[in-house]
C-alpha cells in the first residue's frame, strides 16, 4: 500500500494519530456518520488509511459547519474557496497559516529580498496572508500590493523597478498580467530573481514574458488549497507540474488517479483526511534529484462538464485552441438556461495586433470535438469562437478558470 503514498523522506512510519483524531471528529458529524459507520475507528497503518472513504469538498463543508473549529491560541481565520467552478466553501486556519512548517523545508525568500505580495488581499481569500506569513519567516522587505486594476499596472511597475524588487508572488493569471504589461510597455525589472506562484497551474506562456522582463527570474511554486493549505512546493529545478510534498502531509493516489491529502499536523483545524481537491496526479521521481517521492499534478478531474448530456473535455478543447498561432490563452464559457446548455463560447485571448482566424478555428473545433458536433448538430450557431482582450476572471482571487458556467440571463454581449 505504501506505493500509493508519498512518505516524508526518511520517515518509515508517518505520524498517524493526527489522522485518527480527524476520523474521530468526522464521525461526530451527523450527516457523515453513515459513511464512516462501517470503517474501523482507528487509523494505525497506511492500509487502514487507504481503506477510508475519500472526503469530497461538499463533505468537508458539511463537517466544518458542524465542527466550527477554533485555534488553540491566537485568532481563528475563516477563508473561502470556490466560486469559479463551484459554490463557495469555508475553511479555517490559525494565525501563521501553517507556514512555519513550509518555511522549514522551502526558502525561496531570504532577508535581502524585496518581495511584492501580489495575491489579492481581503474578500476571504487566503493566499495573500499565507505569503505574508512566509515573508515574516524569511525576514525580507515586503510590498503588500494585492490586486490592482488594469489602468494601474504601468505606474506600479515603474515604482517596483525603482524599488529594485527581487521577488514577486501571485496566481499565474495575475502574474501574466504583470509581465505582459511590463513587456508591452518595454519595462524591465532587472533585479527580479524570484517569481512565487500558487493557486493555479503554471502557464508556460509566462516564461516568455518573464524572460523578456526579468531574465534572471526563476519560478518557485506552492501547491495547496484553502482546505489543506500548502501541501507541496517546488523549485526552479523541478518541472512546473511536479511538487515535493511537505512532511506534514501525506499524498495518496487512488486507483482512478485522483489525489487525496491527509494532514499530519496536529494544529490543523480542518479535518483533512483523504481530502480530494479534484486534482489528478501520480507519484514520481523529480528530475531535480531531491530524494523521496514527488507528486506530479495532471490537471483537474472535474474538467469534464456535461453539455446536453454529453461529456465535454474542457482541458482538451482549451489546449487545442491554445495551439492556434496568435492565441495566448483560451477559456470555455458554457451558458445554461434551466440546467440546459444553450451555448458554448470559446474565448481566445490574442496578443496585441494579432489576428486569429476564428471562423476556421471554430470549424475545426466543431468537427474535431464529438461532444460539440453532436450536441450542437441542429443549432451549430450556438458554438462560437470569439477573440477577446480579457478572459472571465474571478474578481476575488484573480484566478482564470479553464471553464466558466453562467446563467443565460448573465450572457454578455
Ligand atoms: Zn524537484
Amino acid at each position: 500500500m505504501t506505493d500509493t503514498f508519498s512518505l516524508p523522506p526518511g520517515a518509515a512510519e508517518p505520524h498517524l494519530p493526527v489522522a485518527a483524531r480527524a476520523l474521530a471528529r468526522l464521525r461526530t458529524v451527523p450527516a457523515l456518520a453513515p459513511r464512516y459507520a462501517g470503517v474501523s475507528g482507528t487509523v494505525g497503518t497506511l492500509d487502514e488509511l487507504a481503506a477510508l472513504p475519500p472526503l469530497l469538498k461538499d463533505d468537508l463543508n458539511v463537517a466544518l459547519a458542524h465542527l466550527e473549529p477554533r485555534a488553540g491560541t491566537g485568532a481563528t481565520w475563516l477563508f473561502q474557496s470556490g466560486g469559479s467552478t463551484g459554490a463557495p466553501k469555508v475553511g479555517y486556519a490559525p494565525t501563521g497559516f501553517y507556514m512555519a512548517g513550509v518555511h522549514a523545508h522551502w526558502q525561496p525568500l531570504d532577508r535581502d529580498d524585496t518581495f511584492v505580495n501580489a495575491w489579492g488581499a481581503g474578500r476571504m481569500w487566503g493566499a495573500h496572508f499565507l505569503a505574508a506569513a512566509l515573508a515574516d519567516l524569511a525576514g525580507c522587505r515586503v510590498i503588500a500590493l494585492g490586486s490592482v486594476t488594469r489602468e494601474e499596472y504601468g505606474d506600479w511597475l515603474g515604482f517596483l523597478a525603482d524599488r529594485r524588487v527581487t521577488a514577486i508572488g501571485g496566481t499565474p493569471s495575475v502574474l501574466r498580467l504583470w509581465f505582459a504589461h511590463a513587456r508591452s510597455a518595454g519595462l524591465e525589472l532587472p533585479a527580479l530573481r524570484k517569481v512565487l506562484w500558487l493557486g493555479e497551474a503554471w502557464q508556460p506562456q509566462l516564461a516568455e514574458d518573464i524572460a523578456a522582463v526579468a531574465p534572471q527570474a526563476r519560478r518557485w511554486g506552492m501547491f495547496g488549497s484553502t482546505e489543506t493549505w500548502v501541501v507541496a512546493t517546488n523549485t526552479p529545478d523541478c518541472p512546473a507540474d511536479t511538487f515535493h510534498p511537505l512532511p506534514e502531509h501525506l499524498v495518496h493516489v487512488g486507483p482512478d488517479g485522483a489525489l487525496d491529502f491527509t494532514t499530519l499536523n496536529p494544529e490543523m483545524l480542518n479535518p483533512v483526511l483523504r481530502y480530494r481537491t479534484g486534482d489528478a496526479g501520480e507519484l514520481t521521481t523529480c528530475p531535480c534529484g531531491r530524494p523521496g517521492r514527488a507528486m506530479r499534478v495532471l490537471g483537474r478531474r472535474d474538467s469534464v462538464v456535461q453539455v446536453r448530456g454529453l461529456g465535454l473535455h474542457v482541458d482538451e478543447l482549451v489546449a487545442r485552441a491554445e495551439r492556434e498561432p496568435g492565441v495566448s490563452r483560451a477559456q470555455v464559457v458554457i451558458t445554461e438556461n434551466g440546467g440546459r446548455a444553450t451555448g458554448v463560447d470559446v474565448l481566445v485571448l490574442t496578443g496585441r495586433g494579432v489576428a486569429v482566424d476564428t471562423d476556421r478555428l471554430r470549424a475545426e473545433l466543431f468537427s474535431a470535438t464529438f461532444t460539440l458536433s453532436t450536441a450542437f448538430q441542429h443549432d451549430p450557431e450556438n458554438l462560437r469562437v470569439r477573440a477577446v482582450d480579457e478572459l472571465v476572471s474571478n474578481d476575488r482571487t484573480g484566478k482564470t478558470a479553464g471553464f466558466v458556467v453562467r446563467a443565460a440571463d448573465q450572457e454578455a454581449s
